[in-house]
């Protein structure tokens, strides 16, 4: 058994050779760290040897076809892969990333569905959505090996009760950091799962500041239905 099926996010449209290049360097990595890769530009080959292009079509007249076959095809199956086949995200922020819009929607599929999402960026300025999004953010791919590989067993997998734990070792989902938990453990799931530092942050952020959700729709609740 591995210790987590891993998403890997990227570029693909913009990208040279659709983002291959990196995949395969990473995925022989994790590899070698018992993770399992989802290295979807190679899964798109073996897809193509056996039934052929999903869609080569690019005249405007068949235009939704297209945007038929790119929501089925991969904005349905890129987000199932995320949240029902794998454990966690890997994404590489790069100008191909920038350049297309899937990365960025697998990111916030990830942090949506409580799975750990580490961004690597090859850009000195991450967008701080993209940074705040991440468990864990670096900047070369062998931080990110050295992070992974000091990982307990298993704690990218939601546990039974989903939360992401190693016996009594879990995530923290702001921090990224391992924290034990003494004497028992989470019998229901926590969310957001906090080590006590970040508690603390959470807790500075949520009782010092208005609240700016609240602020507006009651300032908007009033005057939007006149
Ligand atoms: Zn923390």
């Amino acid at each position: 058994m591995n210790n987590g099926a891993i998403y890997l996010s990227g570029g693909m449209e913009k990208a040279v050779e659709n983002g291959a290049q990196w995949r395969r360097e990473v995925s022989k990595k994790l590899e070698e760290l018992n993770f399992f890769p989802v290295d979807i530009a190679a899964l798109d080959l073996e897809y193509i040897k056996k039934h052929g292009p999903v869609y080569l079509d690019t005249d405007p007249k068949n235009y939704l076809q297209y945007k038929s076959n790119i929501r089925h095809q991969f904005i349905y199956t890129d987000l199932r892969l995320i949240t029902d086949d794998c454990d966690a995200v890997i994404a590489y922020y790069d100008q191909s990333f920038k350049d297309g819009a899937g990365s960025f929607a697998e990111c916030q599929c990830a942090y949506d569905h409580g799975k750990p999402l580490f961004v690597v960026s090859a850009l000195p300025h991450v967008p701080s959505w993209l940074k705040s999004l991440s468990t864990k953010l670096f900047f070369n791919f062998e931080d990110l090996y050295h992070y992974l590989a000091k990982l307990p067993d298993d704690i990218l997998k939601a546990d039974r009760y989903g939360n992401h734990s190693s016996q009594n070792e879990y995530l923290c989902s702001l921090c990224g950091n391992v924290f034990e938990k003494s004497k028992h453990h989470f019998v229901s799931k926590v969310s957001p799962l906090l080590c006590i530092k970040c508690v603390d942050l959470v807790q500075n952020t949520r009782e010092k500041n208005a609240d700016r959700y609240q602020f507006i729709s009651e300032y908007i609740a009033p005057i939007k239905d006149r």
